[in-house]
């Protein structure tokens, strides 16, 4: 790079970390990175690492207070693990050699969230080397979250739940914007849960289905009535909880046997009208009602959380205006809801950034529970899983300034 252009500390850590070929749930060396860039400016690391996955919990205190931790509690989250890239030829550079083309930043884990992370780290290291804070500045950082996610920041909120840690703040740093940078912040995510079904029957001639039980014929009239249940009715925050079959598997492969057995994968995306053992309970009672025999295997990966309006929404908002609210083009918001009937220039800001509570999981699942407040903020998701994952360069320290704007706002002592 040449010696005129500006310094772009983002850029650079984001590409040091999309060289790390860290596919879930190997970290590939991110976390060394990180943790000695937060070590130099006086985060102290602990290292919670569990069944092969690396967990970085560190902390920067505002004073000395033994094991208390002052208050307020912010924590930056994320994750380092990507992934799988795909066919590698499908890639117009090598996923794991970051390239820039066309002020475009290319690489496996570009948005999804090595640009975050790295915003993250700069904007600390910006605010620290500013201003004294008040309360505990803290990163969570984990290499699984695109997996099973068993053991990685799930893991680490156990491990502060059992020290009495409370935090009262939590930005997590996935790709939430939609068309342009902060466009919207995501303030809560539904719930997911599970089910292995098995319906069980008795195997025989088709010729003779007095003599055999046929699952098919039991799960079905009970699935049709599955599919038809209106299970909520949803909320203003959260679309209604929806009920969708991934898999359904029965027969021998002959054409004259009836099978003994039907298999079937269902999952719930659940808002907070509904609880996990609700819809349980509902799913028994039709399974039993239409005297089907089986066995549920069921699988509840994530309460589904919501962040009302408080002082890290404000915060988030605030922030973002002062970095985008600048920008010359008015961000498009022909798909946000509320936004529609805004036209006049200067009143889109009202309802800048859109709340967003839809799309899958994420590690916020796990924090929220904690007691914080949680928002996710991060670059535009457009690419994220995909081929030729990317993000803007100049979202990258925008993105950092917009994390700093709210950790100044919330955790120094003159708040703006
Ligand atoms: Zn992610």
């Amino acid at each position: 790079m040449a010696d005129d252009l500006p310094s772009r500390p983002v850029l650079d850590l984001a590409r040091a970390l999309i060289g790390c070929r860290s596919l879930t749930p190997d970290d590939a060396g991110c976390c060394a990175l990180i943790g000695a860039r937060l070590s130099r400016i006086g985060f102290q690391l602990e290292w919670m690492n569990c069944e092969g996955v690396t967990n970085l919990w560190a902390t920067y205190r505002s004073e000395d207070r033994g094991n208390d931790v002052a208050h307020p509690l912010l924590i930056l989250a994320g994750h380092t693990d990507v992934v799988p890239p795909g066919p590698r030829e499908r890639w117009a550079s090598d996923p794991f050699q970051p390239e820039i083309r066309d002020g475009v930043l290319y690489g496996r884990g570009a948005a999804d969230m090595k640009s975050g992370l790295a915003a993250m780290v700069c904007a600390a290291e910006r605010l620290l080397a500013s201003t004294p804070i008040r309360g505990t500045l803290a990163f969570l950082i984990t290499s699984d979250e695109e997996g099973i996610a068993q053991y990685g920041t799930k893991h680490v909120a156990q491990v502060l739940r059992e020290r009495g840690i409370v935090p009262d703040y939590a930005i997590v740093g996935e790709a939430s914007s939609h068309q342009t940078l902060g466009d919207r912040i995501v303030v809560g995510r539904r719930g997911s849960l599970g089910c292995n079904l098995r319906v069980l029957g008795k195997q025989g001639h088709v010729a003779y289905p007095l003599k055999a039980d046929n699952p098919i014929h039991r799960l079905t009239p009970a699935l049709a009535e599955l599919v038809a249940t209106q299970w909520d009715s949803g909320n203003a925050q959260f679309p209604p909880t929806s009920f969708q079959v991934s898999n359904i598997h029965a027969g021998t492969g002959a054409n004259n046997v009836i099978p003994g057995e039907a298999e079937l994968v269902f999952n719930f995306r659940y808002c907070t009208e509904s609880t996990a053992e609700g819809l349980k309970a509902r799913v028994h009672e039709v399974l039993d009602r239409h005297g089907l025999k089986y066995e549920a295997s069921w699988w509840h990966s994530g309460e589904p959380f919501l962040t009302l309006n408080g002082a890290l929404i404000a915060a988030a908002e605030a922030a973002i205006r002062e970095v985008v609210g600048s920008d010359t083009n008015e961000p498009r918001a022909e798909n946000s809801p509320g936004n529609s009937a805004v036209h006049s220039p200067g009143h889109w800001l009202e309802n800048f950034p859109e709340h967003f509570t839809g799309g899958g999981t994420s590690d916020a699942r796990f924090i929220a529970p904690l007691g914080a407040e949680v928002v996710e903020i991060g670059p535009i998701n457009d690419s994220i899983h995909k081929i030729d994952e990317h993000v803007r360069i100049d979202d990258l320290e925008r993105l950092s300034l917009i994390y700093e704007g709210v950790l100044r706002r919330l955790l120094t002592p003159l708040q703006h």
